[in-house]
């Protein structure tokens, strides 16, 4: 790892000036209060920031610290999450919220043993939150250092991104750890992105292995994943006046329990499906839904198989108040 390490107050210097100019605003950097990191840094595990924005304003509106939101309901907890989707981390921030209460320890140990905080959001919190000096490595910042460095080795690998953030922890800069964190993730996130990175406007391009070497698009090395599986299925809407018939997940369920979605065909077998609305498409981890949308004609009483037990009509003017799929939420839309 030549380069770079060779010239780490340059890197840095040159890194933070870049960024002390072109951050984005984003919420959570304008009060740097731990709770409201750690809501966005958890929020923002598996969505993207355009996506969680919405919901991070809402979310802080009702629940403004740990204490409040650690007694929270479930219903309530799991409703205010509801479209962000992997409800777990949603309950691990509940569990988390119990453990800080009233007072967040400023203790690297302490939130690295939280519920749902991993060792990049662990340094997140501890740095931006805190000013703790260690250095949060996500997939921006392994991209960023994989290609200043020219590391060849398979990102996906864990010694390759042992090695990378052994070098984050290097280039980290001490008395700003928060700033050169989010400067880090910044750059990956605008300027060093995946295709096409913009190396003509890149505060670094003179550290820059890869764009030494003309590599920037080849690094850093990907093995290629396997093919995601395909799942077909429907969903039916069955209305009796304003109401919507629902079921809801059971509490053991391994994904989603508690939330409420749409019966399945098989799960109202008799009832007369007068149209289909459309269909859509919708992602989860390597599954790949095509979810068909079937409308049924007016009934008055429905007969359910023994999968749907716990169905309810649900009036359609509560159905925003309460913990509903995603899936779900995508079907209704065919016939608001
Ligand atoms: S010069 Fe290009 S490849 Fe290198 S860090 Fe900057 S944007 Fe990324």
């Amino acid at each position: 790892m030549p380069g770079v390490v060779a010239s780490q107050v340059t890197f840095r210097r040159s890194l933070l000036r870049w960024y002390g100019e072109n951050a984005r605003k984003l919420p959570w950097r304008d009060i740097p209060n731990p709770w409201r990191i750690l809501v966005s840094e958890i929020m923002l595990q598996q969505t993207r920031v355009e996506a969680a924005l919405p919901y991070y304003d809402r979310f802080l509106q009702r629940f403004p610290d740990a204490r409040s939101f650690a007694s929270a309901s479930e219903p309530e907890v799991l409703a205010i999450w509801s479209g962000l989707g992997y409800y777990a981390r949603a309950r691990n921030l509940q569990r988390a919220a119990r453990l800080i209460e009233t007072s967040f320890p400023s203790d690297f140990g302490f939130i690295r043993a939280l519920p749902g905080v991993g060792p990049y959001t662990a340094a997140a919190v501890a740095s931006i939150g805190f000013g703790l000096p260690h250095a949060a490595v996500d997939g921006n910042v392994l991209r960023v250092l994989a290609r200043v460095t020219g590391d060849e080795g398979d990102i996906a690998d864990s010694a390759t991104r042992q090695r990378i953030a052994g070098l984050a922890e290097e280039l980290l800069d001490r008395a700003r750890p928060g700033e050169f964190n989010q400067a880090m993730m910044e750059l990956g996130a605008t300027i060093c992105v995946p295709r096409n990175p913009r190396c003509l406007v890149c505060p670094v391009a003179l550290h820059c292995e890869a764009r030494k070497q003309g590599r920037q698009n080849e690094l850093p090395v990907k093995r290629p994943k396997g093919a995601p599986t395909a799942i077909e299925c429907a969903v039916i809407i069955i209305r009796r006046r304003d109401r919507v018939l629902l079921k809801q997940r059971p509490a053991d369920s391994a994904r989603m329990a508690g939330f409420w979605e749409l019966p399945a065909p098989e799960d109202a077998p008799g009832v007369p499906v007068l149209r289909e609305a459309g269909e859509f498409q919708h992602t989860i981890v390597n599954t790949r839904y095509r979810v068909r949308v079937l409308v049924a004609a007016p009934v008055r009483i429905v007969h359910l198989a023994s999968a749907a037990a716990g169905a309810q009509w649900v009036p359609q003017d509560e159905l925003e108040h309460i913990p509903l799929t995603t899936i779900t939420r995508k079907a209704l839309r065919h016939i608001s």
